[in-house]
């Protein structure tokens, strides 16, 4: 197959062709052929003749038509579809120009795809290196954390709610005569948002999709440009669409990247003590707390006094009330 159709972005492409005549007019009874599509930034005329007269709609996306008498035409997409549908040449001619296109386009990428083969795997490479990176990030905070703040991120990622609520405590004096005791009250509100944390297994499946990508070039990384054309267009679209993930993992490591050092603000996984049920439970993530932001926790006193001082922080932002995990 041949692949003569031709894709213009330039209205000036098009005006400086010695056969397109932009005074010409097209219409289903005086078309002929397409010379290809285009897509300009800009809108331009349609030189459609329709039985109310002549189209002067404008139109970024269309069609370079050619009638009987050798002219070319530029035919609105829109319009194409309202006043070209009943013309089976019309009808053809752009299924051809539509397919020659997507084979040009993927020979192109493919051609482009082996001649950058080293870059390319060496991108795979650093896509992979980056997500092994970033994956021992997240396993380690899995790892480090205990078991109340791990149920509370494993709930949050499952409901996407990562607001942390405390309860305050309030007590009412009584000043009467009377023998009550002072009452005790708990009020719910609202400590933070934490910042969220990717899945671990998220994570996981897109270092394995890496993975394979890394590999998936070894099936077709000897042949050369001559070999492209045998190969046939769906299957050479689906060879790039494959190799075009690698923008879309690029894309997800950011993601993940960001959330985790984000997440790994000391602000931020100082919330983690209140998602916390017992002291044992804080104690344990102010040590995970400490070692993940590159502190000391070997001791027990200085993890003691670091709870402490956090917790002295957030009471009193509730003007030195006790708080304590909402329940
Ligand atoms: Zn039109």
């Amino acid at each position: 197959m041949t692949e003569k159709s031709e894709h213009f972005f330039r209205y000036g492409d098009i005006r400086t062709r010695p056969t397109f005549n932009p005074d010409c007019e097209i219409s289903p009874k005086n078309f002929k052929r397409l010379v290809g599509r285009y897509s300009f930034p800009e809108k331009y005329i349609c030189q459609i003749r329709t039985d109310k007269g002549l189209c002067h709609q404008k139109h970024n996306n269309g069609w370079l038509g050619v009638n009987n008498d050798g002219v070319e035409a530029l035919i609105g997409c829109d319009c194409a579809a309202n006043y070209f549908n009943a013309s089976s040449t019309f009808i053809s001619e752009r299924n051809r120009v539509i397919e020659e296109l997507a084979r040009r386009h993927a020979i192109e990428k493919m051609s482009g795809f082996l001649s950058n083969k080293i870059e390319t795997a060496k991108e795979f490479i650093d896509l992979e290196e980056n997500a092994k990176r970033i994956k021992e990030s997240i396993d380690r905070i899995y790892k480090t954390m205990p078991n109340d703040v791990l149920s509370f991120l494993n709930i949050s990622q499952r409901t996407n709610n990562w607001e942390i609520y405390v309860d305050v405590q309030y007590i009412k004096n009584s000043n009467s005569d009377s023998e009550e005791d002072d009452t005790e009250q708990w009020i719910k509100s609202p400590l933070g948002k934490l910042k969220s944390l990717p899945f671990q297994m998220d994570m996981e499946k897109l270092l394995q999709n890496i993975i394979l990508l890394k590999k998936f070039p070894n099936g077709f990384i000897s042949l050369s440009p001559s070999d492209i054309v045998e190969i046939k267009t769906p299957k050479l679209k689906s060879y790039i669409k494959r190799i075009d993930r690698k923008e879309e993992f690029r894309q997800l490591l950011d993601i993940y990247q960001y959330d985790i050092i984000n997440f790994e603000k000391v602000e931020n996984l100082e919330l983690l003590i209140y998602t916390c049920d017992s002291t044992a439970e804080q104690y344990l993530t102010t040590q995970a707390l400490m070692k993940i932001t590159g502190f000391k926790a070997e001791h027990r006193t200085y993890i003691d006094k670091r709870l402490l001082s956090i917790k002295e922080k957030y009471e009193s932002k509730f003007n030195g009330r006790f708080i304590k995990k909402s329940i």
